[in-house]
Order: structure tokens, then C-alpha cells, then sequence
């Protein structure tokens, strides 16, 4: 009996579409899902694309593995995948695999390594980018996992991966959860930069008063620069388009409270257990949130506010833009600093600048500006924030003046720009040579004797606060 070169059980669109990506290059893919319509479906629609071995149990689907057995789990991420796990687990050997290229949280992912590694299965939990056309066409692949599953697995997910420049978007990332970590601080990245986009709009639309299909031409003008990216590219397409049945610009027509899934959510919690500051990454989870909120909302639309006159003049578009880049490499710089403190956190040696490379090409923030973040750390590996990579601190160097003009007019008119905003005040926060922290620290110890340091000899300090306390 043929036996195939890796099998994909969960043939929802992601599943599906990997499978077709895998037989596609010429593997000879086993296919499987619980419920097995789908897998007829996928056999009777793409079964001309390669070679799919359909299978209606999980003890059909393991045995036409060919060993060491490749087993890429699809399925909703949480308690299925446990379901599915302790479904197929019993039926493997140890030195088999099995891939978990869900959205899982990589704490879960920890959890299933550890108890899988002690019956001999490697677990390899991997982030998958690029939504569904990314599994069809070349994803950013980030596996976790050992070294030794990846010997196994990489060469295959590496071939049906984006390539740029003929390198691969796929490379270990690190042991047990890495692989899902990063592709969590990846999503969190991706919120705070569709966030930025975003304000950029509004400020466009409201301090100068543009329309959407104007907007559209000015995205179009920025992704010919050092902007150019699929999001910015999307956007321009989202603006331009016209509502059918009403003929109004579509961004006017659809209700204005953003959804979230919880990666981004996920990004901010772990950066709080982390002690990283990711304000951009949490004000872009937090907007969803306001957004969201309808009665809250509905019961503070009448508070006051300033005149919205429209105001900017010309140039404005070009400040945007500044404002736009520089709170962009701020966002990047909170994301990377969020994995490095991951994998210092957790063992796991993540290699940065590899994973900027594997972000270039396949997923949803690939950009140009990926490319600059590779060199920065190359570089210098140790950098402690992107912020000082030269490139980059010219940029936001020059950027500055505008990005302040543009916060100072976002607040004047009264259009939020909470990822701009926290974005500037984390830079001046690192720049800064002394900090109101010092005052807080005063605070503290005033009423809770919680002890400061001090800034001309080493030990803790407590003072003796007014005498009648
Ligand atoms: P999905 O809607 O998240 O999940 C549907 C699949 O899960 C179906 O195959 C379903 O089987 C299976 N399933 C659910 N509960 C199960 C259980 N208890 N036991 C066995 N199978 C079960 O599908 P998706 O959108 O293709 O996503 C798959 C995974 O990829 C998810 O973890 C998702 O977060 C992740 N992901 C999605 C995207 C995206 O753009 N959609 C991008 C990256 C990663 P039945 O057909 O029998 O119901």
C-alpha cells in the first residue's frame, strides 16, 4: 500500500488548503477530518493536484504514514486539539510527530510537549501565517519543537513555504512553545499596525479632510516607499471600493466595531507577565475594545469636545506619514523586545533577525521594512531595542518633528490616535534622562514604606515620612 510522506487531519479552509499546498509539491499527503464529508469533498474537488490518500478513521489515517510518522493537526484551537490529540496519541510510535499548526496558546503548547515528550512523540507546535490563501500558496511557517522533529519536518514545511529572495519563510524557531509564541507576538505586531493604518485614515479623513477614494491614493503613493506592505496594500483596496447597493464608499457602510479572535489579547497578557512594555500592541487591542463598546459609546457620544473643524494644510498627508513609520518601528520594537524576553524567559534562543526574515514573505505583515529589521540584527544580535539600530534611529530622528505635530493635532481636533500617541511617549520615555518614576518611587515608600534606591550609593532606602503617622 502507498503510504504517504505526511498526513493533515482538520480540513477546514487551513487544513484543506495545506494539504493541497503539500500534494501541490509533490508529497503524498494523507487526509483526514472528523467529519468526513469534508475529506470526500477535498479528494472529489482537488484530487487532480496530487496525490491525496483519504482515510475515514484515525487508525486508517496513521497507518498509511509512512514512519517516522508526519501528523499535522487543523482543528479549532483549545479543546479540540486536546481531543484530537488523546484521539491519535494511543496510535502512534515514539520518534512520530505530530504538528499542531492551530492557533494555540504556547502555554497549551508547553503543556502538550511535556507530556507527549514522555511517551517518545515529539509535539511540535507551529505558527501558521497568511490565512487561507497563505496555506494554498506559501505560508510564514514558525515551528517550535525539537531540533530532531525539525530535521524530519523541515524540509517539507520549508518547501511549501513563501520564499524570498529564495530563502524559505520557515525556520526553527526554538524548543516546545517558541514555534507559538512567536507567531502570537506576530498577530499582537499585526494588530498594532493595522491600528496605525487606521489612525492614519482618520486623521486623513478628519484633520484634512480627504475622502476614502483620495485616502486610497495616498495609500498608493505610500506602498511605492518605505511603507510598501501587504496591509498597506489592502487598505488602499478596502478604501477604494464603492458599496454596491448604495453606492457609498464600502468603509462608510460597515459598522465600526473591529472583532478580535485573543492573540492579540494573548500578546498583551504575556507581555504584562513578561514586565515588557507593548503599549502599541495594547492600544490596538484596546481600541477594539472601545470600538466595540456600543452603549458605552452611545452614552458619551454628546460629551464635549472641540470644534472638528478640518485644519491641515498642506503637507499634512506627508506628516501622516512620518508619524505613520515612526510608530510603526516603535511597534516593531515592542513586539521584538516581547520575544526576546520570551525566549530569555523560557530557554529558548530565538534567533530575531531570522524571524524578521521568515515575517518578509507569506504572512499577513510581510513588508519591506521586514528587511531593514534582518539587517539591524545582523548587525547586532544583542541590541537591546531596534530603536538604536542606526537605520532606524535615523528614521524616527527625522521623523520626530511631524510625528509630534501629528499627535498634537490629532488631540487638538479631538481624533483619537491612541497607537501614535502611546507609540511617541514610549519613545520620549526611552529618551528621556530622568523619569517621574523617581516621584512614584517617593510615593511608594511614603505610604507603604516600600523602600527606593538611590542614585549616589548602592542599598535600599526607606525615609521616616512626618512624624505623627
Ligand atoms: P476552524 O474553523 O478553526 O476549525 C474547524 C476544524 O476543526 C474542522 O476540521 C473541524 O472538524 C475541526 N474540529 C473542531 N472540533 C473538533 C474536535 N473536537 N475533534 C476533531 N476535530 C474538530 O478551522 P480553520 O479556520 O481552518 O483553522 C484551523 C486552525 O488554524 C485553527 O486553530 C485556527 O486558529 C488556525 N489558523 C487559522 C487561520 C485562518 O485564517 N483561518 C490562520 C492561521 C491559523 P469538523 O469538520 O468535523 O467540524
Amino acid at each position: 500500500m502507498q503510504k504517504a510522506r505526511i498526513g493533515v487531519t482538520g480540513l477546514a479552509v487551513m487544513g484543506r488548503n495545506l494539504a493541497r499546498n503539500l500534494a501541490r509539491h509533490g508529497h503524498p499527503v494523507a487526509v483526514h477530518n472528523r467529519t468526513s464529508a469534508r475529506t470526500k469533498a477535498l479528494v472529489e474537488e482537488f484530487g487532480g493536484e496530487g496525490t491525496f490518500l483519504p482515510a475515514e478513521t484515525p487508525e486508517r489515517f496513521v497507518e498509511s504514514l509512512e514512519r517516522p510518522r508526519r501528523l499535522v493537526v487543523m482543528v479549532k484551537a483549545g479543546g479540540p486539539t486536546d481531543a484530537v490529540i488523546d484521539e491519535f496519541a494511543p496510535l502512534l510510535e515514539p520518534g512520530d510527530m505530530i504538528v499542531d499548526g492551530g492557533n494555540a496558546n504556547f502555554a497549551d503548547t508547553r503543556r502538550r510537549e511535556a507530556a507527549l515528550r514522555e511517551r517518545g512523540i515529539h509535539f511540535v507546535g507551529t505558527g501558521v501565517s497568511g490565512g487561507e490563501e497563505g496555506a494554498l500558496l506559501g505560508p510564514s511557517i514558525m515551528p517550535g519543537g525539537s531540533a530532531e522533529s525539525y530535521e524530519a519536518l523541515g524540509p517539507l514545511l520549508e518547501d511549501i513555504s513563501a520564499k524570498v529572495d529564495g530563502t524559505p519563510c520557515c525556520v526553527h524557531v526554538g524548543p516546545d512553545g517558541a514555534g507559538h509564541f512567536v507567531k502570537m507576538v506576530h498577530n499582537g505586531i499585526e494588530y498594532a499596525d493595522m491600528q496605525l493604518i487606521a489612525e492614519a485614515y482618520d486623521l486623513l479623513r478628519h484633520a484634512a479632510g480627504l475622502a476614502p477614494a483620495e485616502i486610497a491614493e495616498v495609500f498608493r503613493t505610500w506602498n511605492t516607499g518605505r511603507l510598501e506592505s501587504y496591509l498597506i496594500e489592502i487598505t488602499a483596496e478596502v478604501l477604494a471600493h464603492t458599496d454596491a447597493s448604495t453606492g457609498k464608499p464600502f468603509v462608510d457602510v460597515v459598522l465600526d466595531q473591529a472583532e478580535q479572535k485573543g492573540t492579540g489579547r494573548w500578546t498583551v497578557q504575556t507581555a504584562l507577565d513578561l514586565g515588557v512594555p507593548v503599549g502599541g500592541i495594547a492600544e490596538a487591542v484596546f481600541a477594539r475594545s472601545v470600538s466595540g463598546h456600543a452603549a458605552l459609546r452611545e452614552a458619551a457620544r454628546g460629551l464635549p469636545g472641540p470644534s472638528r473643524t478640518v485644519m491641515a494644510g498642506s503637507g499634512f498627508a506627508d506628516a501622516v506619514e512620518k508619524a505613520l513609520y515612526a510608530s510603526k518601528i516603535v511597534a516593531y520594537a515592542q513586539g521584538f523586545h516581547e520575544i526576546q524576553a520570551g525566549s530569555a524567559e523560557y530557554g529558548w534562543n530565538i534567533d530575531l533577525g531570522a524571524m524578521a526574515t521568515i515575517w518578509r514573505g507569506g504572512c499577513i505583515i510581510r513588508a519591506r521594512f521586514l528587511d531593514r529589521i534582518r539587517a539591524a540584527y545582523e548587525a547586532d544580535p544583542e541590541t537591546p531595542t531596534l530603536l538604536t539600530d542606526d537605520h532606524f534611529a535615523e528614521a524616527v530622528g527625522d521623523a520626530q518633528g511631524a510625528w509630534r505635530e501629528v499627535v498634537a493635532a490629532a488631540a487638538r481636533i479631538g481624533v483619537p490616535a491612541p497607537g501614535f500617541s502611546t507609540a511617541l511617549a514610549y519613545y520620549d520615555s526611552l529618551r528621556a534622562d530622568r523619569l517621574p518614576a523617581a516621584l512614584t518611587q517617593g510615593q511608594r515608600d511614603f505610604f507603604g514604606a516600600h523602600t527606593y534606591r538611590r542614585t549616589d550609593r548602592d542599598g535600599s532606602f526607606h525615609t521616616l515620612w512626618g512624624g505623627d503617622r
